[in-house]
């Protein structure tokens, strides 16, 4: 792929030919996040080292909790089988053991991935090279538009700051797709290999509403989206009342689409949506970049001086949290949140920010918390875009993010979810109050509906006295 500005693969080898015979040993495709067959270099880079490869998916059992994210992933896993014609390798073990053992095997000349950038996916992949020996491990392009790491300030430091990270993104721009298929590659039927193993069933998470799964539910949904709804983008996404985003996070998540196909397709267009599009996209490059640089953001807090802050605790903190996680705080536009995120595995990014900042600011409980939640339930939890989206609210995070921004859940409700519609669908014991009147349920009006579980103005006041404790320190 001639042309690319994000990196050549890694090189300098002949891949794949044994030495002494000149014969092209056949290559290893490790599917990991990037359960596609479009717009894959990966595959490009198998190709030109071999004649044949096969591709093979590691079930990690640290990675696959059970959940509706692992649900989506084996869905993923069974749609990108069939679109490989069955010829997807699934072994269960840790990829330090399972991959050295499968080239070995295989006699494969090279082993082929895309980047990853996260703390665990990288160890890993140094882990995995050093157990590999002589055969590379060849990394190839990475879920983001521009690779962690990529876009430094003049000086070669990080940034920290999402504006002007997205000016020089802009600059650096991405490669144009990449043309690949299923045929790209000669694949290679694993049939009889050692330690195969079938896709486990995943009827375990049935209750949650999962969108349908693989690259080719990914294209569509991409397309309607982009032909329905981009147009108006820029100011429908704010409402969780309306259909007006992608909802192509789990896609990405997976990498069942990529960015860049979506860049791509945005090329011509300067129109308030694709810019924001555009904008939003940038924003998942942003927070992979700067837990790339800071991986200890994971669980920390990016901004050291917030390490201070004082949190409740004890039996009453214990019971809010838990009216939180269950959508019972009597704030109906968190509670409509939280029952989404149950319900569905996904929450709509206004909402996100709003619970998260109820959590951290109204409840004062640790954000880390909070996002241990969301990475329980979200099918699109990743890592990055989560841990700084709470450091982001909790304002501990990148960016000039103003700490003392508390967000009132009343008037937030009536701003974006205008008529009350979004709590009406996800608080049935509120479909009976009119209107946005719905934000401001008179006690006791509900039955089964509980009265609000703390004073915001009161708990605003509290959350600003601990940020100021903490002051400039
Ligand atoms: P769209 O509005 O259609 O945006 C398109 C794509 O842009 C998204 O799919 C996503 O990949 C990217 N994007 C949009 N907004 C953001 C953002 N603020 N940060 C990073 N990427 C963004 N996103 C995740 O993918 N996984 C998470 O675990 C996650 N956790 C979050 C936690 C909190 C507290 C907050 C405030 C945000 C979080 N986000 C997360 C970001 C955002 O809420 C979701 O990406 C978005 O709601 C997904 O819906 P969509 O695909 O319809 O988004």
């Amino acid at each position: 792929f001639v042309g690319e500005i994000d990196g050549p693969p890694k090189s300098g080898v002949a891949l794949g030919r044994s030495g002494h015979t000149g014969r092209v040993s056949p290559a290893l495709v490790w599917f990991r996040r990037d359960l596609r067959l479009h717009d894959l270099p990966t595959l490009l880079s198998a190709a030109d080292a071999a004649g044949s490869a096969t591709a093979v998916f590691v079930l990690d059992d640290r990675l696959l909790r059970p959940g509706p994210r692992t649900t989506f992933l084996l869905r993923c896993l069974r749609a990108l089988n069939d679109d490989l014609g069955g010829r997807l390798l699934v072994v269960r073990g840790d990829p330090v053991t399972v991959i050295p053992r499968l080239a070995r095997d295989l006699g494969a000349g090279s082993v082929h991935v895309s980047a990853d950038h996260a703390p665990y996916g990288s160890r890993r992949d140094h882990a995995v090279e050093d157990a590999l020996g002589e055969v590379p491990l060849v990394r190839t392009g990475s879920p983001y538009a521009v690779s962690p790491g990529r876009v430094l300030k003049g000086d070669g430091s990080p940034y920290r700051v999402f504006t002007p990270f997205r000016k020089a993104w802009l600059e650096h721009g991405w490669r144009a797709p990449a043309r690949t298929r299923a045929s790209t590659v000669t694949w290679i039927d694993p049939d009889g290999i050692r330690g195969r193993a079938s896709i486990p069933a995943d009827e375990g998470s049935l209750e949650v509403a999962l969108p349908p799964a693989g690259e080719a539910a990914a294209r569509t949904r991409w397309r309607q989206f982009r032909d329905d709804a981009l147009d108006r983008y820029d100011t429908d996404r704010d409402r969780p009342d309306l259909d007006g985003t992608s909802r192509l996070s789990p896609y990405l998540k997976f990498g069942c689409l990529h960015p860049r196909t979506l860049l791509h397709d945005l090329r011509d267009r300067s129109d308030p949506g694709a810019t924001t599009l555009r904008s939003e996209l940038c924003w998942r490059d942003f927070y992979a970049d700067v837990l790339h640089h800071r991986p200890d953001t994971a669980r920390r807090n990016f901004n050291g001086r917030f390490d201070d802050i004082r949190y409740d605790t004890g039996p009453d903190a214990e019971r809010a949290f838990a009216a939180w996680q269950q959508g019972r705080t009597g704030f109906p536009i968190v509670d409509a949140g939280m029952r989404q995120l149950l319900a569905e595995g996904w929450m709509h990014n206004r909402v996100r920010m709003i619970v998260a900042s109820f959590l951290t600011k109204d409840l004062h409980l640790p954000w880390w918390r909070g996002a241990q939640h969301f990475m329980d339930h979200l099918v699109d939890g990743d890592l990055a875009s989560n841990q700084h989206g709470w450091q982001w609210t909790a304002g501990c995070g990148t960016d000039a993010a103003p700490y003392f921004r508390v967000f009132n859940p009343m008037t937030q409700g009536e701003k974006f979810d205008p008529a009350g519609d979004y709590v009406r669908r996800w608080v049935p014991e509120l479909r009976g109050v009119p209107g946005k009147g719905v934000h401001r349920p008179p006690f006791g009006s509900s039955p089964g509906y509980p009265d609000p579980i703390v004073d915001h103005a009161h708990e605003r006041r509290v959350a600003l006295a601990r940020y100021a404790e903490i002051g400039s320190r």
